[in-house]
């Protein structure tokens, strides 16, 4: 369903409202206590209850998409505002960032060069450094004014537009790599498989980013104010579109056909900013949550995925929804009448099943052979991100 207004000073805006999970399909959303504010309008967040994605309910359409990541997104929104310096106006400290994603790149691929896919390049500092270090690297870039830095300052093959719309060849690349990306991308299932696609049979798909709600006070946060039947308004542009956790982002990969070798778990460390009374109890619970990542791999805020594509003669064709059919809400649950159900929800709307897992972790352990809850080291955590 899309839905159109006028907003002011600007041009027609256009949102969607999804009414079902984008990755299980389930019907079965809650709401979360939390909503964006941007040009007046809402964008609430929503809680699948068969896979626990969380992501917006209602989400910018694809033109609005692109104003929001125009200049100003990279002089002052980029890296949701806490960037080091204006993206464009020097190469440091982005180019030790790049040399920092290359160096993760060969110790999860064992690869030192090949044909390389960043997407969501921006003005592309790492494409230059990879360059530099012998990779065939190409970009695809949403914004006009990053990709027009990109291939007039920097000389680099960059693609302006989503990743479909590349059109690039199948096997066309041995390393995909997308840093702060994926939460921000629309359609996350119909991606994947494109990403499959193009990547050749031994690639890698290597992907960094935030798992924000993941962290044990915003889980707190939301519980509260769940609690207290209150919402969180966010006054900015809603731009991570999806909230991932390790399950929700390893469920994405592997419904389409991917192995996920690699989940490493990160915790940012703590850090007092002194702005009052949120922030000093902020800071107490990452002083409990800091350690609880490093040794026990819950509450990560952030996390580094490796995956390769699943050989087809394996799990049949790439991107069949195996074991992910929709499901209602009632025969998710086992029960016969879930408009009680809900009527009985005791946290603000928030089942007891949400609320167990706010506090605790996560559903269930991912299950795979990767580091996480095996190998909690503290190099594990302190990958510069
Ligand atoms: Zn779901």
């Amino acid at each position: 369903m899309t839905k159109r207004f006028e907003a002011r000073g600007r041009k027609e805006q256009v949102t969607r409202t999804i009414t079902q999970c984008p990755l299980c399909r389930s019907s079965s959303l809650e709401n979360l206590p939390f909503e964006y504010w941007y040009q007046h309008e809402p964008f609430p967040g929503s809680r699948c209850s068969e896979c626990g994605l969380v992501f917006l309910s209602v989400q910018p359409d694809r033109e609005t998409l692109e104003e929001m990541y125009g200049e100003q997104y990279f002089e002052s929104d980029f890296r949701c505002g806490s960037a080091p310096a204006s993206y464009f106006s020097t190469e440091e400290p982005f180019g030790r960032e790049a040399a920092s994603a290359l160096k993760l790149i060969r110790e999860l691929t064992g690869k030192t060069g090949g044909r390389l896919l960043e997407i969501g390049c921006a003005g592309g500092w790492l494409l230059k450094a990879a360059r530099e270090a012998g990779w065939k690297a190409k970009g695809v870039e949403i914004s006009k004014e990053a990709t027009e830095f990109a291939r007039t300052k920097l000389g680099l093959d960059v693609f302006c537009g989503g990743l479909s719309e590349a059109t690039f060849p199948p096997h066309s690349f041995d390393v995909v790599y997308m840093a702060d990306v994926l939460e921000h991308i629309p359609d996350p299932v119909s991606f994947a498989v494109e990403l499959r696609r193009i990547l050749a049979p031994d690639g890698h798909v290597v992907v960094c980013g935030p798992t924000a709600l993941n962290a044990l006070w915003r889980r707190m946060g939301i519980l509260a104010y769940g609690l207290f039947k209150k919402t969180r308004s966010i006054a900015a542009a809603p731009y991570h579109l999806f909230e991932y956790n390790p399950q929700t982002i390893k469920r994405l990969f592997e419904s389409v056909g991917f192995d996920v070798v690699h989940l490493r778990k990160i915790k940012i460390p703590p850090g007092l900013r002194s702005r009052g009374i949120e922030d000093f109890f902020v800071f107490a619970v990452e002083i409990v949550n800091y350690p609880a990542t490093l040794f026990f791999g819950l509450w990560s805020d952030r996390i580094v995925l490796c995956a390769r594509p699943r050989a087809e003669n394996e799990e049949g064709k790439p991107g069949s929804w195996k074991g992910l059919e929709p499901r209602t809400r009632a025969t998710a649950k086992g029960c016969d009448d879930d408009e009680s159900e809900m009527d009985s929800e005791p946290f603000g709307g928030l089942s007891a099943m949400v609320v167990i897992e706010l506090l605790v972790g996560e559903r269930r352990h991912c299950g795979n052979d990767c580091s996480h809850g095996k190998r909690p080291l503290l190099w594990d955590a302190a990958v510069t991100w």
